[in-house]
C-alpha cells in the first residue's frame, strides 16, 4: 500500500511550506509573547489578521474539507488533506491562518453536511469566509461527558421557539470576541431511546440568557485568544429554523463530527512532533556537556530513534484511516479513526517529552512550542472524548472482527 502525495498535494504542500517559512516561523515568538501577556487577554495578534488574507489571496484556505462535502469543498481526498495537515500542523498556532482549526472546523463539516440552506448561507458561509469563529457546546459539568448520551442541558419547544436551560463547560473558543454561533447539544426528547433523545441547535452568542460566567484555565494558564469557557443558558430562545437536521438528531451529528476531523486532529499530532524531533535533532547536535556533543550520547540517539519510529508508526496508520476514509466511507473507517484518537496524542507527548529532556531547562521555558506541544497533547488526551472510551469502543470491535474472522476460518 502506497500514500505517495499526489501532484497536487506536492504542489499544495510547496506553496505551504513556502508560506510557514516565510511568514509563521519567523513569528512565532511574536505570537507567544503576544497571547501570554496578560494585557493582551482575548484578543489575536494583529499580524494574524493580514497572514489570514495572504492564505486566502493564495489558495492556502479551507483545506479541510474532503471531496464529499462539494460544493463546499475544494475537492481533495481524505488521503490528501492527511499529507497537507502534517504540513501546516508544525506550529501550534499555524491552522488557524489556514481557517483549518478546530473547533471551527468540526463545526463547518457539521453545516456542510447536515445543515439546511439558510443555517448553510447564514452561518457556514461566513465561518468559511472566516469572518466568524463557532463552538461546540456539548460538555457539562454535573454529568460524566464523555457519554454523550448524559447531557441535561434542556431543549423545549414553545410555538415557533426553542427554549434552552441549562449549563455547559469546557467549550473551546467561546470566550473570544469573534464567536458569534454556537453548536449546542441538549436534551430534546427525553420520552425517546438514548441515543435520539438529544439534538443539536444553532445559538447565536448574542442571544438574550446566554451568558460565560467564566473563563477556564488549562494546566494554570488561560487558552488564549481562543478560550474555554463555563457558560449559562436562562431561557435561552432561538427559532426553529436554528434545529440541525431535525429533533433527537444530537448524538448522531457528534459522532458525524468526528469522521474526516478525527484523522486531521491526528495528524496535527504528527506535524507538531514531527517538529519537536527536528529541534532535539538540532539542540543535540549543538549543545556540548561532558566533552562532546548530546548527538553523541547513546541515550539521546536512542531516544531520537524511538521517536522516529513512534512518528512513523503514527503517519501510517493516519494515512491508512484516511485512505479507508476514502475507499469506505466513516463506517468503514471506524476502527482505525479509534485508532489514530488513541495514538496520536499519546506519540506527541512522549516526543515532545523526549524533546523536553534534551534540551534541559530551555525544554520548559517560552522559548520553543515543546511545552505547548506536551500541554496540547495531554490534554487531548481527555478533550473529543477520553482515551478509555475509544479503547473500550476498539475493544468490542476487535472480538467482534477475530470472532468472525476465526468463525469464518
Ligand atoms: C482543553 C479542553 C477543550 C475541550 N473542548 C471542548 C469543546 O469545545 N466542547 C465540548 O463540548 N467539550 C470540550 N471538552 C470537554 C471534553 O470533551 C470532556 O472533558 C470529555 O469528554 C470528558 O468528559 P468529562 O470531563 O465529563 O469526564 P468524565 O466523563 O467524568 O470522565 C472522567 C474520566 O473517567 C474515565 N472514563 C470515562 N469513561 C470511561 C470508560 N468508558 N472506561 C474507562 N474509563 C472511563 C476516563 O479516565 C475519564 O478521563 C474539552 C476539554 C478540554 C480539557
Amino acid at each position: 500500500m502506497g500514500f505517495d502525495p499526489s501532484e497536487r498535494v506536492v504542489e499544495i504542500r510547496a506553496r505551504l511550506e513556502a508560506f510557514m517559512d516565510k511568514h509563521i516561523f519567523p513569528r512565532e515568538h511574536e505570537y507567544e509573547e503576544f497571547v501570554t501577556d496578560q494585557n493582551n487577554l482575548w484578543k489575536t495578534p494583529p499580524f494574524v489578521r493580514d497572514l489570514r488574507a495572504k492564505a486566502r489571496e493564495q489558495g492556502l484556505w479551507n483545506l479541510f474539507l474532503p471531496e464529499e462535502y462539494k460544493p463546499w469543498s475544494l475537492g481533495l481526498t481524505n488521503v490528501e488533506i492527511a499529507h497537507i495537515f502534517e504540513t501546516m500542523s508544525r506550529v501550534t498556532w499555524a491552522q488557524t491562518i489556514f481557517n483549518c482549526n478546530a473547533p471551527d472546523r468540526g463545526n463547518m463539516e457539521v453545516l456542510a453536511k447536515y445543515g439546511s440552506k439558510e443555517q448553510q448561507e447564514k452561518w457556514l458561509r461566513p465561518l468559511l469566509d472566516g469572518k466568524i469563529r463557532s463552538a461546540y457546546a456539548m460538555t457539562e459539568p454535573q454529568v460524566a461527558s464523555s457519554d454523550a448520551t448524559n447531557m441535561e442541558l434542556e431543549i423545549k419547544r414553545d410555538g415557533d421557539e426553542y427554549v434552552l436551560n441549562g449549563r455547559k463547560w469546557w467549550t473551546t473558543g467561546v470566550v473570544s470576541p469573534d464567536c458569534k454561533i454556537m453548536l449546542v447539544m441538549g436534551k430534546s426528547n427525553p420520552e425517546n431511546d438514548r441515543h435520539t433523545q438529544h439534538s443539536t441547535i444553532l445559538v447565536p452568542t448574542d442571544t438574550p440568557g446566554f451568558k460565560v460566567e467564566r473563563a477556564l484555565k488549562v494546566f494554570g494558564g488561560y487558552h488564549s485568544p481562543g478560550g474555554e469557557g463555563d457558560s449559562s443558558f436562562s431561557d435561552v430562545r432561538v427559532p426553529v429554523e436554528n434545529m440541525i437536521k431535525g429533533e433527537g438528531c444530537g448524538f448522531e451529528i457528534a459522532q458525524g463530527r468526528l469522521g474526516p476531523g478525527r484523522f486531521q486532529y491526528a495528524m496535527t499530532f504528527v506535524g507538531l512532533a514531527q517538529r519537536c524531533l527536528e529541534l532535539m535533532c538540532e539542540r543535540a547536535t549543538q549543545r556540548v556537556a561532558f566533552g562532546e556533543t548530546l548527538n553523541a550520547k547513546t541515550s539521546v540517539q536512542h531516544e531520537i530513534a524511538r521517536s522516529r519510529c513512534d512518528i512513523e508508526q503514527c503517519r501510517l496508520l493516519v494515512l491508512e484511516a484516511a485512505d479507508k476514509m476514502d475507499r469506505e466511507g466513516p463506517n468503514g473507517a471506524k476502527e482505525h479513526i479509534s485508532m489514530v484518537k488513541i495514538v496520536g496524542p499519546r506519540m506527541a507527548e512522549k516526543v515532545a517529552s523526549r524533546a523536553i529532556q534534551v534540551f534541559g531547562g530551555m525544554g520548559v521555558s517560552q522559548d520553543t512550542l515543546l511545552p505547548d506541544v506536551f500541554n496540547h497533547a495531554r490534554f487531548c488526551r481527555i478533550a473529543d472524548g477520553p482515551d478509555e472510551v475509544h479503547m473500550s469502543q476498539l475493544g468490542k470491535l476487535t472480538i467482534r472482527r477475530v470472532l468472525s474472522e476465526l468463525s469464518n476460518g
